[in-house]
């Protein structure tokens, strides 16, 4: 069971957050535009995907700093840091429904490639790049002749909101496909070199460009769901790296920012030394198909 949980969770919430039936349906133009809609979902998912209930906290956090009035974003911001400080990046190994298309497209079965530890090292730091530049800077300096600003990275970058919204909504609708120019083309071809990069490299788009997980990155050593090793049990066996596809070592780097909270290393790890802590108090430990709860 344990070993499909995580996988039931992404899909049941991303089945949640888009949850909209009605927008699915083909000549459908109106998106979901109710109360639900005001609140930001803790994952990438596009607010203009025809399913969406909530609003992606990437896209909302540049459409309040590319407003022409210059509003200071604290309810996006505050959002973002309380989801970092009591889950941070838990959130991308178990509610991120483009994470879970991700893992998805990586069972394909094509030869796997890791990228050597230098280069992966140096483009890892790529979405703090795309967040500070494309995510804050450029929306929030930016501004048009008409003083309004533009939502960057979502506009020329963002493959979730190509796949989740704009595949889907020009599928359903002919009268937008007359109107689609350079830039559905170029989101389209980014989607498909996204798509490709994650059938022979796990998770690419976490690794390297997600700003969302760069944010929650951030609080890796503060937020309260942690992943922590109990030395005194570790044999130092390695197991748990072995398991990691992000590449990190858990029993050297528990609170790694590349950690993703999947617990695939607390499962593997043979002396139970790896465990969920919750505010600092051990609360669950695994081996091999279960979790044990920690009393
Ligand atoms: S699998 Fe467990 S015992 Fe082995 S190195 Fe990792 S934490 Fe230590
Ligand atoms: S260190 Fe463990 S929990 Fe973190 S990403 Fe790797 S396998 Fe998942």
């Amino acid at each position: 069971m344990a070993k499909h949980l995580r996988k039931i969770v992404q899909a049941g919430f991303g089945l949640l957050s888009n949850a909209y039936a009605k927008g699915f349906l083909p000549g459908s133009a109106a998106l979901y535009n109710g109360p639900l809609k005001h609140f930001c979902v803790p994952g990438m998912n596009c607010y203009s995907c025809p399913g969406a209930l909530g609003a992606c906290p990437i896209g909302s956090l540049q459409a309040v700093l590319a407003d022409r009035h210059r509003r200071f974003p604290f309810y996006v911001l505050g959002y973002l840091a309380a989801v970092g400080l009591f889950v941070g990046r838990f959130i991308c190994g178990w509610l991120c429904l483009f994470g879970l298309l991700q893992e998805l497209l990586y069972k394909i079965p094509v030869p796997k490639l890791i990228i050597p530890g230098k280069a992966d090292r140096a483009m890892r730091y790529l979405k703090y790049v795309v967040l500070a530049v494309l995510v804050i800077g450029l929306p929030l300096l930016y501004r048009s002749e008409y003083g309004a600003g533009e939502p960057f990275f979502c506009k020329y970058v963002c493959p979730v909101g190509t796949l989740e919204a704009g595949v889907p909504l020009v599928l359903l609708n002919r009268s937008l496909r007359s109107a689609l120019g350079w830039l559905f083309r170029w989101k389209m071809l980014l989607l498909v070199l996204c798509i490709a990069a994650c059938m022979f490299l796990y998770r690419p788009f976490c690794k390297y460009i997600c700003p969302l997980g760069a944010f929650y990155a951030l609080f890796r050593k503060i937020s309260l769901i942690r992943i922590e090793v109990d030395a005194g049990r570790c044999t130092k066996c390695g197991a748990c790296a072995r398991v990691c596809r992000m590449q990190v070592d858990p029993h050297l780097q528990p609170d790694s920012g590349e950690c993703i909270r999947c617990g695939e290393c607390v499962r593997a790890c043979p002396a139970q030394a790896l465990s969920y802590v919750a505010a600092g108090k051990r609360v669950a430990c695994g081996r091999g198909e279960k979790y044990t709860i920690v009393k």
